[in-house]
């Protein structure tokens, strides 16, 4: 391995996103150092505790921790254990809109195929579709492609990850579900409509009209044996924790409450940061390279500099970004309770669409996900009280700091 120990990396932002790379150029001899502006890690990964329960802010469900999966590979590589974790079955449950049972999304292929042919008849060519699709693109990803491409190296890659089986997703690259559903007559079936927008709505904010069908076909298909989600025994937060593990094992360095406040630039690299922590102290922290897990929108902040001029390669980026809807707002609810009864009142009161159960010790955790765009109906004071124990605000994706409902 050549001699890297001289270049120094500066990661913006703890997330799983930030600490993965930063963990694994750790691993690779790269000097490493993030900054975390928040008192915890983990991002919308992370976690808050309330009366001795510990409850994920944002996500609760993992993907690719079986053999060959991106969480196991990391895994592997960092030479990490891989967390303990609880098969998802059902993955999900869908309440659709006046109808007394949920339709459950199990994790057995042919029990689920059962279940939707049943629910859904004439919908099996669809489901077929999103299989095949689903198939081709992740082991497509799984052999590492770089999108979209910048240079030669990427194209090779990109290139080199390309099987014959990949051309079966090329006609469909640029469809939305919506445009699958009509192609198989499915769109006028409101039924079967709203229950792929209400999962659709959790895994991409937005319905089957809006969705990419490519995503989709991994979002729908992700569940089931032998991929499948999973719920992390100890919650999201050992996610990070692994990734802390093998980042200060490799001598990364981790630094909370931190903020980076401009990413420096010259002829077009960055050369540092303005850190600042929270005492107020600022200063420039050097850096032959920048790794900014942060959204596209506060890259362009970060990298503005003081006459908001753009390096050159950001200028078609900032362009792209500027096209952008407006992010919308969500609304959450997690509710924990050790009263089956719970669901039954917790179903009338609120209009929401999609749960997800965590098993907690003693309890079982709900999470739901309003059925509308933006701001949900909430419950009465008097539903509520008996319902509510913490409400997190979910605005343009990003976890605010969680609110407690008296
Ligand atoms: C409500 C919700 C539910 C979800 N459910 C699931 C799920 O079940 N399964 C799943 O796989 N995914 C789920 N997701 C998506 C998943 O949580 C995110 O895709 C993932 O956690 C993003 O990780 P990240 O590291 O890229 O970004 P983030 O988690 O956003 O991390 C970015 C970090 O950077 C920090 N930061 C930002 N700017 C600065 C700065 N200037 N200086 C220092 N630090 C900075 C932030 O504080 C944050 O900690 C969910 C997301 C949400 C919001």
């Amino acid at each position: 391995m050549a001699d890297l120990s001289r270049l120094g990396v500066v990661v913006v932002g703890g997330g799983i996103g930030g600490l993965t790379a930063a963990a694994l150029l750790a691993r690779r001899g790269y000097d490493v150092v993030v900054f975390e502006q928040a008192i915890a890690l983990g991002g919308c990964a992370s976690t808050f505790k309330r009366r001795g329960f510990t409850f994920d802010v944002g996500a609760t469900q993992v993907a690719g921790l079986e053999p060959g999966g991106i969480h196991h590979r990391i895994f592997e590589d960092l030479s990490v254990e891989l967390p303990m974790a609880v098969p998802c079955d059902p993955a999900c449950a869908v309440f659709l809109p006046g109808e007394a049972e949920p339709i459950f999304v199990w994790r057995d292929p042919v029990h689920w195929t059962a279940v939707r042919q049943r629910q859904f008849p004439g919908s099996e060519p669809f489901w077929q579709l999103l299989q095949r699709l689903f198939l081709a693109s992740w082991r497509f990803q799984g052999r590492e492609p770089v999108l979209p491409p910048r240079n030669l190296w990427d194209l090779m890659q990109l290139l080199g990850a390309v099987r014959p089986d990949t051309l079966v997703t090329a006609p469909f690259a640029l469809m939305r579900v919506g445009d699958a559903l009509k192609l198989y007559g499915l769109y006028g079936d409101r039924r079967f409509k709203t229950f792929l927008d209400l999962q659709l709505k959790l895994y991409s904010q937005v319905d089957a009209d809006k969705t990419a069908l490519l995503y989709a076909a991994t979002a729908l298909c992700l569940a089931q044996n032998p991929q499948g989600l999973y719920h992390l025994q100890g919650s999201m937060q050992v996610l990070s924790d692994r990734l802390v593990e093998a980042l200060v094992q490799h001598r990364g360095q981790l630094r909370l409450r931190h903020r980076v406040e401009r990413i420096h630039t010259q002829n077009g690299r960055a050369i540092a940061v303005t850190v600042r922590d929270n005492t107020g102290k600022t200063w420039r922290h050097a850096a032959d390279i920048v790794v900014a897990n942060v959204t596209a929108q506060n890259l362009l902040k970060l990298v503005a500099d003081e006459t908001n001029q753009l390096p050159t390669q950001l200028k078609r980026f900032k362009q792209r970004i500027d096209k952008l809807p407006v992010a919308s707002g969500r609304l959450w609810f997690i509710w924990a309770s050790r009263q089956q009864r719970f669901l039954k009142v917790a179903r009338r009161t609120c209009n929401f669409s999609t749960i997800t159960r965590a098993p907690l010790e003693r309890i079982t955790r709900y999470l739901f996900q309003s059925a509308n765009r933006g701001m949900a109906a909430l419950p009465t004071e008097k539903q509520r009280l008996p319902l509510l124990r913490s409400l997190i605000l979910v605005n343009g994706g990003r976890a605010a700091r969680p609110t407690i409902v008296p």
